[in-house]
């Protein structure tokens, strides 16, 4: 067989696809497994948005485009950034992506050398570390648990920097935990990070229309504006919108660093697809009130969700602040079902007899917990939820 790099082997294969593949597996048995994986909104993209895209085509907007993205999607994001976060960039500070996975991937690579640390608060995004590591850098993982909503205190943050640091990752609201910081609590982070001023703060904003907080949505670069100038905010129209297929994303920081990380797409993959783009103009400059229906839905989803998983046995789950996720304590399931004595094991356990698909914790870096995604209908849900009773009983 041919010998691979060393950089894909400190890649770890996702925890998550031993479960998908049994779903997948039980599925062509005939079984009817609920999945409740999803890291995707179950609606469709409005159809204004779509429109764009056919318009586009049928304008003969098929070529390359700049790489960094179109002027008028550039433009479109410009305006979103000042609308809904006061936050001015000039064009050369913007960059549009293949999705926000792909705007993060190009900043560990653009910023990070061998043996930077990355710190990464836990739970997190699954692709966070292991982006680190492809980019030759070292994750620093701070794990915040339940009893603090999953968010990282101050002190935490400060003990977890050292001479090695280079960027450190925010993501609120939060896959997987569905919490949000407050204006206070990046005020009191924004303290930390003063006193280290060479690191970058990468801001990830993906979920930030999916919030039911009283506060209105913050992130570090707002409430801090002496940040702004070494902060990347990420984000993108995937979940929003409604739009996890388009593939579009992206970043706005210092020029130097979106120059850098432009350097790196135009190596790599060139421009986010010309028809996409488009489509991104009509999502960030048409009528918003298209996310408000989705996010009410989330909500009453999230609020049935948490209600049921607090009366099962073993089970404990604070309610979220928004996205699609709740992310349960299951420690107390585990403990109290034969054979089971990992998260892992009970995401399969459930799989076979409860015929229900989630995510264990400890693809999140946190054990002992389960991510559930609720973007499925709430027939499904009701669903879903009797056969996770059925499955630890009530208590
Ligand atoms: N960041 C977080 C926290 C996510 O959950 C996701 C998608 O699951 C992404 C970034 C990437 O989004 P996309 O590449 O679709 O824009």
């Amino acid at each position: 067989a041919i010998e691979l790099s060393e950089r894909v082997g400190r890649v770890k294969p996702s925890p998550t696809m031993a479960v998908t593949a049994r779903a997948a597996e039980m599925r062509a048995a005939g079984h009817d497994i609920i999945g409740l994986g999803a890291g995707e909104p179950d609606f469709d993209t409005p159809d204004h948005i779509s429109a764009a895209a056919v318009q586009a085509i049928q304008a003969g907007q098929t070529r390359y485009t700049p790489v960094d993205g179109t002027p008028a999607l550039k433009q479109a994001i410009q305006a979103k950034f000042e609308r809904d976060n006061g936050l001015e960039y000039d064009a050369n500070q913007i960059l549009v992506s293949s999705g926000a996975k792909q705007s993060l991937y190009n900043l560990f690579m653009a910023v990070l050398g061998s043996g930077d640390e990355v710190v990464i608060p836990a739970p997190y995004w699954v692709s966070y570390p292991d982006m680190a590591l492809l980019a030759d850098g070292v994750p620093r993982i701070i794990e915040a648990d339940q009893s603090q909503r999953f968010k990282i205190t101050p002190a935490q943050l400060e003990a977890a920097i050292t001479d090695r640091t280079r960027i450190v990752v925010l993501n609120s609201p939060s896959n997987p935990t569905g919490t949000a910081y407050s204006r206070a609590e990046f005020e009191a982070l924004g303290e930390v990070l003063r006193r280290h001023p060479d690191l970058l703060i990468a801001s990830d904003d993906i979920y930030e229309p999916i919030l039911w907080t009283d506060e209105p949505f913050s992130n570090i670069a707002m409430v801090c504006p002496d940040l702004a100038e070494r902060t990347v905010v990420v984000n993108g129209v995937s979940k929003a919108y409604a739009m996890t297929g388009w593939r579009i994303g992206y970043a706005a920081g210092p020029a130097n660093v979106i120059g850098a990380m432009k350097k790196i797409q135009s190596q790599s993959t060139s421009n986010a697809s010309s028809i996409s783009q488009a489509a991104s103009v009509a999502a960030l400059n048409g009528d918003q009130s298209v996310i408000g229906p989705m996010v009410k839905a989330f909500r009453e989803r999230h609020d049935f969700v948490v209600k049921r998983l607090n009366a099962m046995k073993g089970v404990s789950c604070i309610a979220g602040d928004g996205t699609f996720y709740a992310f349960p304590d299951v420690s107390g399931a585990i403990a109290a079902i034969d054979g089971v004595d990992t998260d892992t094991a009970l995401a399969e356990h459930l799989i076979a007899e409860a015929n229900v698909a989630l995510v264990p914790g400890t693809a999140f870096g946190a054990p002992g917990h389960a991510r559930i995604s609720f973007a499925t209908s709430m027939e499904n849900l009701e669903k879903a939820m009797d056969r996770l009773e059925g499955a630890f009983g009530r208590g």
